[in-house]
């Protein structure tokens, strides 16, 4: 036997499932090995910067196989051991290779072999300069508060149900005033780019304390400064948005998310995970409390409150005079149409410009029109790498594919049969030249992707519109949340029935959500507000529990109609998709991999609980070119999800490269159609 050899556990940026094994550095001193650390190591015929997640003492190669690595990279680990083990936990649980996932912890410049900077830097000053007085909080914020700082210290999570303007910042504030006064550091977690600057601002105006800010339009060197200050302790507060949740802090004391529900939280491509999920991790890791906040908690949270596992807090009312707004279905069958707008939103957006207020208008399209169609033929202007329609876009004039990007000039008359187009459907270009022509004297301002494109659009936007000058905005869900903008007094859903018979088992939450965010918008200032929602459908169940019981008897239905079809909250879901150039391929694929799942359950006798659907082709089967099949696993339990998948994992992998497929894991997915 030879002697005891330390084996380093290298985690590297790619696509491997494991770490890979090396033999210390020549020479290296052991006491400078610790997890954390970055080493260069050989690679192939390269060499690759990976990050040492552990030492051991038992290799599956044979001693005489490994590779001594080349060198260490740092003297002191840039993730400590609490950090680590979360990243440990998410490669598992989310089924993501170790290395990229470690990776994704760490700022972009420290992702090669680039030595730590000197960690020096202004110190946080702790005497706090009171730059605003602070309101006195209602007796609602006072109780969720309270309930709060009594649990400063443990792992506990709150849900802080509080519906649009019932001051749920005032709350986080207090939080993490106290956090920072017990010499402790807070995290602050928000769903957009967008509503980072209204919340730095706040926490500026009130607590004066040093703040570092964790987002993508950062430059990398700002990133690295954030996080290198987060990590050393000299910034009490980071506020940042999905991948913050990362950030590594010295003295952790509090999480905040805000608008926990939001989809942004959930990551869409390769490491697929949920911000807020690792975040629930994270405070039973660091020992830390969790407020998760929201006027329309997920169903996912809505359940853990229910069974114990979060506290929940409410706070059911607007702060002061503000009222909610008052919220009614507008039934547009038989009123008379001008483009999307019906005659009675027309006649309410007059009234409230004849009394100086301004009006919001929600939709979630962006564009002119959805489609082309030729009047004359019949054809329709579609992509030719999706089975999707083309949108037609007036500024500029082109024909745009949402799905793969891909855009074209707009023909003027059908290259068939030259024939003229008729434009269908509504996007809010369209609605912007309807309003337009409809209140010819009014400002109008469109918020959406295409029109802040630009860095610093949107603030610009939203400062004319906080300022007065803008009328009507009409705005995607860039605008929907969030936001305090005191003069809005009427907001108009132009379209409510998307949702309503959609595919997506979570189409019904998510347009509950969107209509009571955005009409969070209406009567936050001095005026009442209104909604009013545009349906064919006013007697849509939906529809009608929302309005007549609010979120809360919305979600008790949900959440009823989720359990009767086995659905999440209630089974976890995990999906499979593949996708290939070929048309059969991932198709024969997913056929193969589910034919060894039920054969690794049969194997030992593990079917109950755990329910195998598919391959199905996505509703959108053929996207960027590529066709797409999914298969979902559903048991009540994730750990067995993730005991089948992991299990199964090399001989999928073999079957995949067999089928030459793409394919990734999606654990949690935010839908099983996209
Ligand atoms: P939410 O995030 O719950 O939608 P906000 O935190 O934006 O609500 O609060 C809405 C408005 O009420 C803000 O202008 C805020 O400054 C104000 N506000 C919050 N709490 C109080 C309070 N206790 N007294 C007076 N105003 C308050
Ligand atoms: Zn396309």
């Amino acid at each position: 036997m030879p002697g005891r050899t330390t084996i380093l556990r290298i985690a590297l940026p790619l696509s491997l499932r494991e770490p890979l094994d090396y033999l210390p550095p020549e020479g290296a001193d052991l006491r400078e090995m610790r997890p954390g650390i970055r080493v260069e190591v050989p690679l192939a015929k390269r060499s690759c910067t990976g990050l040492l997640s552990a030492l051991t003492e038992h290799s599956a190669l044979p001693a005489s196989r490994l590779r001594p690595a080349i060198r260490l990279i740092d003297r002191q680990p840039l993730l400590g051991p609490s950090l680590l083990r979360l990243l440990h936990w998410g490669s598992r649980y989310y089924q993501h290779p170790v290395g990229e996932a470690f990776f994704t912890a760490l700022p972009p410049l420290l992702r090669r072999g680039r030595p730590l900077p000197a960690s020096e830097g202004p110190p946080a000053d702790a005497n706090t300069v009171q730059t605003e007085p602070r309101p006195q909080l209602t007796r609602e914020q006072r109780q969720a508060t309270d309930a709060i700082l009594r649990g400063a210290n443990k792992p506990e999570v709150y849900l802080l149900e509080g519906v649009t303007g019932s001051g749920k910042t005032e709350v986080y504030l207090k939080a993490i005033e106290k956090t920072v006064r017990d010499g402790k550091q807070a995290l602050l977690l928000l769903p957009e780019i967008g509503l980072v600057p209204q919340h730095i601002q706040q926490i500026e105006r009130r607590l004066a304390m040093p703040m570092a800010l964790m987002h993508s339009q950062r430059t990398d060197r700002e990133r690295l400064l954030a996080w290198l200050a987060a990590r050393a302790g000299r910034a009490p507060i980071v506020v940042g948005t999905r991948s913050a949740i990362w950030t590594p802090l010295l003295r952790p004391g509090l999480v905040v998310i805000d608008e926990e529900h939001d989809r942004s939280y959930k990551q869409q491509e390769r490491f697929r995970y949920s911000a807020r999920d690792v975040a629930v991790m994270r405070a039973k890791i660091e020992g830390i409390p969790l407020i998760l906040g929201s006027a329309t908690p997920s169903l996912e949270s809505l359940r853990n409150a229910g069974r114990g596992r979060y506290k929940h807090l409410r706070l059911p009312a607007r702060v002061g005079a503000a009222r909610l707004p008052q919220m009614r279905l507008l039934d547009v069958r038989r009123h008379p149409m001008q483009g999307a707008i019906s005659a009675p939103l027309e006649e309410a957006i007059r009234q409230q410009l004849g009394q100086g207020l301004q009006v919001l208008l929600f939709l979630n399209r962006r564009g002119y029109s959805p489609a082309l169609l030729c009047h004359q033929c019949g054809r329709q202007e579609s992509c030719a790498r999706c089975d999707a329609n083309l949108t037609y876009h007036r500024i500029p004039r082109e024909l745009r594919c949402h799905h793969c990007g891909r855009r074209l000039p707009k023909p003027n008359r059908c290259p068939d049969c030259g024939g003229s187009y008729l434009e269908l459907g509504h996007g809010t270009q369209r609605i912007e030249a309807t309003l337009a022509r409809l209140f010819p004297d009014a400002r109008i301002a469109r918020i959406d992707r295409d029109r802040t494109r630009r860095k610093g659009t949107l603030e610009a936007l939203l400062q004319e519109i906080r300022s007065g000058q803008t009328n009507i905005m009409v705005g995607t869900q860039m605008i929907a949340k969030g936001h305090h903008l005191e003069r809005v007094t009427l907001v108009g859903i132009v379209d409510a029935d998307r949702g309503l018979y959609s595919q997506d088992f979570r189409a019904a939450e998510q347009m509950a959500q969107q209509i009571l965010q955005v009409g969070g918008r209406a009567g936050r200032g001095a005026h009442p507000g209104t909604v009013l929602i545009q349906t064919h459908h006013p007697e849509h169940p939906w529809l009608n529990t929302l309005l007549r019981e609010g979120y809360p008897g919305f979600a008790r239905l949900a959440l009823r109609e989720r359990k009767a079809a086995s659905l999440p909250p209630y089974r976890r879901m995990v999906l499979l998709q593949a996708e290939a150039a070929d048309r059969e391929r991932a198709g024969r694929f997913l056929r193969q991999a589910c034919a060894h799942l039920h054969r690794q359950l049969a194997g030992n006798g593990r079917q109950q609980d755990m329910e195998i659907w598919g391959p199905f082709p996505a509703p959108m089967a053929r996207r960027a070119g590529r066709h797409r099949q999914q298969l979902v696993l559903q048991s009540s339990k994730a750990e067995r999800l993730r005991e089948i998948l992991a299990r199964g994992l090399p001989e999928l992998e073999r079957l995949r490269q067999k089928h030459k497929c793409r394919w990734f894991i999606d654990v949690d997915p935010m839908g099983i159609l996209q």
